[in-house]
């Protein structure tokens, strides 16, 4: 430990008290590695306010004794953002202790949650009031509103609804100057120039510390329609999409399942069958929601199915016939990766290219890589309508100890290149964090990195907030 470190912990003690100061090793040892459990930190003490000005302070402290601080809410993040460095440079900021709802109302459709708040808590608040917060992912259990909008998260409505961006109303974060910026009025028209809020989404804790937020609300689904289907390709897939988008509005959910994933799970993940009878290359879950309780969800996706079969953009489809039904469904697309992980290695890429030329890259890249390195299995999965999927690539044959360090590397450098060759993102809903640095310094546009260091030398120019991620 340094003695900045040493003096900034004293003080923090004298100033917050004991509960905010954890200095255990056996404590703070399950925070300091990251979720895959890829990246090890270390840090000689994890800080746990409880309140906005907690944070200020401490903020304040590390600024004045030069010592950074890693914001932290659930580690459940998928790019190592909130892992400390492994020299101990760093002392972990915990944002848990804030975890107060401060208020709720169905009327303004507005949530203001600061910044610990455990994702499924805000679903059961807003549910109480017959409304919902329409944006979930697997992490829900454990997963932070702090975490969330840092690293503008995606799931499975974004469809919908929009990532983390488009539910945030506002934003109260510490600056790292120790200022506080309250942006929590809620307001919908407020052009005072740059907006601090959007520019605190998607920082990975960089530009500050989020302490709330303000979250906008739909009402609460009355019904929901599950339904699995079969296509000849990505592109049939992506035409079933837009058959439905022109007919109804209440598609929310629509994720691409290749048949290579769909046998690994139907072979590792227990209590699993395949929805159809029949073989086919590619699958498709589509759900969809209304709040309207006169609505018949099933009657409607049932009939344009059935007009989607009978025109040949699908070649069958089953509506689950119960709600244990549905969650079936689901449960094939959540554990693609649990399977993945139960037949070997795997590396996973959140890639974006624009949704019209995803087809094609799905069904080129997998090809081009396979090509390249023989052996191994590639394929895409997931969030087909935003242009998002997940392409993983399985060691296969290549199998190995070593793998991920020896064939890993230029492997994911083969395919962050298509997927820049094709216009499109290395990170859609992951963030950069630290393990896709030196992937964003090597890909991204002078003008993108030169950007990005003027925002954080502005904001940050003693570099105590999250350094070493994202920024090149
Ligand atoms: C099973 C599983 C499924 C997942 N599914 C998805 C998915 O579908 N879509 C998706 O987008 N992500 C997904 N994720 C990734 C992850 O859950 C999200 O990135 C989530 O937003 C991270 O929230 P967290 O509270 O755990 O943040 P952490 O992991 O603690 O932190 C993430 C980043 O945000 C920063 N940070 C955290 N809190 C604050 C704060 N208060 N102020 C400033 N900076 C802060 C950290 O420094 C770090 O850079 C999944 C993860 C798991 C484990």
């Amino acid at each position: 430990m340094t003695d900045a470190e040493d003096q900034l912990i004293a003080e923090a003690e004298r100033r917050l008290g004991a509960k905010a100061v954890i200095t255990d090793p056996k404590e703070i040892e399950p925070w300091v590695t990251d979720w895959r459990g890829r990246v090890h930190g270390a840090a000689p003490a994890m800080l746990a306010p409880a309140s906005t000005e907690e944070v200020a302070e401490i903020v304040r402290l590390a600024a004045e004794h030069r010592v950074p601080l890693v914001p932290q809410g659930g580690n459940t993040g998928m790019a190592a953002g909130a892992t400390p460095p492994a020299d101990g440079s760093a002392l972990l900021l915990s944002m848990r202790r804030m975890n107060r709802i401060r208020s709720i109302s169905a009327e303004n459709r507005l949530a203001v949650a600061e910044a610990g708040v455990i994702l499924a808590t805000l679903h059961e608040a807003a549910h109480e009031l017959g409304m919902r917060f329409p944006l979930t992912l697997g992490s829900r259990g454990s997963c932070t509103i702090g975490g969330l909008t840092s690293t503008n998260a995606g799931g499975t409505q974004v469809l919908k609804f929009g990532t983390m961006r488009s539910l945030v109303a506002g934003i109260e974060a510490v600056l790292p100057d120790g200022s506080i910026h309250n942006g929590l009025s809620g307001l919908k028209k407020d052009n005072r120039g740059y907006s601090l809020d959007q520019l605190l989404i998607g920082a990975e804790g960089t530009l500050g510390v989020i302490t709330a937020v303000v979250l906008r609300l739909v009402p609460a689904i009355a019904a929901r329609a599950v339904a699995w289907a079969g296509v000849e390709s990505p592109q049939r897939a992506l035409d079933l999409l837009r058959f439905l988008e022109a007919r109804t509005g209440s598609i929310e959910g629509f994720e691409l399942v290749a048949e290579d994933s769909l046998q690994l799970l139907l072979r590792h993940v227990p209590d699993t069958r395949a929805p159809l009878s029949g073989e086919h290359k590619w699958h498709v879950l589509v759900e969809a929601t209304t709040a309207d309780p006169h609505h018949d969800i099933s009657a409607e996706l049932e009939r344009l199915l059935a007009a989607a079969l009978e025109q040949g953009i699908i070649a069958d489809a089953v509506l689950a016939a119960s709600e244990a039904q549905a969650e079936a469904f689901w449960k094939l697309r959540d554990t693609i990766s649990e399977a993945e992980r139960a037949e070997g290695q795997t590396l996973a890429h959140d890639i974006s290219v624009a949704v019209a030329d995803m087809p094609r890259f799905i069904t080129e890249a997998s090809a081009e890589v396979e090509r390249k390195f023989p052996g191994v299995v590639a394929t895409g999965f997931g969030h087909l309508g935003d242009g998002n999927i997940h392409f993983h690539v399985r060691a296969g044959s290549h199998a190995a100890p070593g793998w991920y360090e020896t064939e890993g590397e230029a492997i994911t450098r083969f395919v962050d290149d298509l997927v820049t060759a094709a216009g499109g993102s290395i990170s859609a809903e992951h963030g950069i964090g630290q393990l896709k640095r030196a992937e964003l310094a090597r890909l991204a546009s002078p003008g993108r990195i030169h950007a990005l260091r003027a925002i954080k030398h502005a904001l940050d120019p003693s570099g105590i907030m999250n350094p070493g991620k994202l920024v090149p």
